[in-house]
């Protein structure tokens, strides 16, 4: 196995110091060994890394968008050199296979280009004023300190997206990244670092993820709060963000159904759907989990998807086998086995997988579960696992009531030739993100945002650098 140091530490004002809270070990989940450790910020860390974002902001909105947008491009292409060695952290910390690990790096990459592109073109409008002679102009100014926290299942391009945008717009970032995923994001920083982002402008926390966010949301020097994951954790920041009116911009679960209709080329659902269905080892918020079947192709679907499941090669991802990797942790298999008996206990049927495997490392086999009834947990609960339900409808209100008996508002996919049914199925479905006989990638130019309990604000695209501007209105006349 390639020979990649893990152990991380902060990065404060310029500088790389060692946490004062203790360290905290960082697994391979493939193996449970220790590949390194994470050092963890005391709360004078966390104010010092404040502080530093709070007196950089100046210089660094100052700058020419086109300066800002010249380092997040160094970055993009130090990372595009890197991308060797950083494949081999990320897939080792986060259980990804060498395939998922490159992907992820690749979008990343592509995600500093273009906003560092988007920071050249941030532009605001003119419009007439109310007496002759008179304009209002309507520019966008960056809104100061921003707070980014971000997962483990996508340690790499959401690191890139949250500091990305807010760099591009002129805003100064501390970021408190996972602690379980902290070499990706250290990889990142190194990247803007090296390519000139000047001190204090992008901070790197760890930490006991409660106090120190309560910490950081507490400050009035802080004016936006980027978070992408779990819902529960989302609500509880949306508290701590509220008594200072800090901007909540909130990326959370979600719960994805896939309708496949009578008239559906059923293989190539199955085909297009797999992986993002079992990439990652399905922890994914955009993940296919409730597939809703007409009466008609249910079988052909379900023999289908078990096909496919079963090409799924576990294991490690570093070995150039594996296909499917691990899950993050223990509590995630403890998870996937307690939304798999509970099913199976209310009536649901295995037709594959289903088990944990019994070895170091925390593996849970590709699932297949067919006859969900109605009132089984993992059609609520989001499974983030490599697991698939399939549940047979006969009309479209009965797949639209379904699809729609969830809280989560994100992804849902749609396979159908006609376009009627398609035209129905869109308006109909609650969900923020429609894959129409495809997935439905989060690519770097266009907006994303989820709905209801899948959070607010939109990543990506302009929408995504303007998340962290203000539009000020100034309306002038000659003197
Ligand atoms: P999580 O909410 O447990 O953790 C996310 C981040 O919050 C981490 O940095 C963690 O340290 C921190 N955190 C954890 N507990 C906290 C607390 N009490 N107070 C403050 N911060 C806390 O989520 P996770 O398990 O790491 O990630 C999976 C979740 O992320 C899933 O729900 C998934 O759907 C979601 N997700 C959403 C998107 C999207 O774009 N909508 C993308 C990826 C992941």
């Amino acid at each position: 196995m390639p020979q990649v140091k893990l152990d991380t530490n902060l990065f404060i004002n310029g500088r790389w110091v060692e946490g004062k809270a203790g360290s905290q070990p960082n697994i391979d989940p493939g193996t449970e060994e220790l590949i390194g450790v994470v050092t963890l910020a005391d709360g004078s860390q966390v104010q010092a890394a404040l502080d530093a974002a709070h007196r950089a902001f100046p210089a660094w909105s100052g700058l020419t968008g086109q300066s800002r947008g010249a380092v997040l491009k160094k970055a993009s292409s130090l990372l595009n050199e890197r991308i060797q060695e950083i494949a081999e952290g990320l897939l080792l910390e986060s259980g990804k296979t060498r395939a998922d690990a490159f992907g992820e790096l690749r979008r990343t990459v592509e995600t500093l280009a273009w906003n560092g592109e988007e920071a050249g073109r941030v532009s605001g409008t003119v419009h007439p004023g109310i007496v002759v002679g008179s304009t209002r102009l309507s520019v966008p100014i960056p809104l100061g300190v921003v707070v980014a926290i971000t997962p483990w299942n996508f340690p790499a391009v959401l690191v890139g997206r949250k500091l990305g945008a807010a760099l591009a717009a002129g805003c100064t970032v501390v970021l408190k990244a996972s602690e379980f995923t902290p070499y990706t994001a250290r990889a990142i920083v190194e990247t803007l670092v090296d390519a000139g982002v000047p001190d204090g402008a992008v901070n790197l926390i760890f930490g006991d993820p409660a106090p120190v966010s309560r910490q950081l949301l507490s400050s009035s020097m802080v004016k936006a709060v980027s978070f992408t994951g779990s819902t529960r954790v989302g609500k509880q920041l949306a508290a701590l963000a509220a008594p200072n009116l800090i901007r909540p911009i909130f990326e959370l679960g979600g719960h994805a159904p896939v309708i496949v209709w009578n008239d559906a080329d059923v293989e190539n659902a199955v085909q297009v759907t797999a992986p993002a269905k079992f990439g990652s080892a399905g922890q994914s918020c955009v993940a296919p989990t409730r597939y809703l079947a007409h009466h008609s192709v249910h079988d052909a679907l379900v023999d289908a998807l078990v096909a496919k499941t079963k090409t799924y090669e576990l294991g490690h991802g570093a070995e150039d086998s594996t296909t499917l990797g691990p899950v993050a942790h223990a509590g995630r298999v403890a998870s996937f086995l307690h939304l798999v008996e509970d099913a199976v206990a209310k009536g649901a049927v295995v037709k594959t997988g289903g088990k944990k495997l019994e070895r170091a490392g925390f593996y849970v086999e590709p699932t297949v579960l067919s006859s969900v009834p109605r009132d089984a947990e993992i059609l609520v609960e989001e499974p983030f696992g490599p697991v698939a339900t399939v549940q047979s409808v006969d009309t479209i209100d009965h797949a639209i009531d379904l699809a729609n008996a969830s809280d989560y508002s994100f992804a849902a996919y749609v396979f159908t030739d006609s376009i009627r049914v398609r035209d129905e199925l869109v308006s109909r479905l609650n969900a923020s993100n429609i894959g129409v006989n495809q997935t439905a990638p989060s690519l770097p130019d266009v907006a994303l945002g989820g709905l209801g309990n899948s959070g607010y604000g939109y990543e990506g695209g302009r929408e995504g650098v303007l998340a962290y501007m203000h539009l000020r209105l100034i309306s002038q006349a000659h003197g």
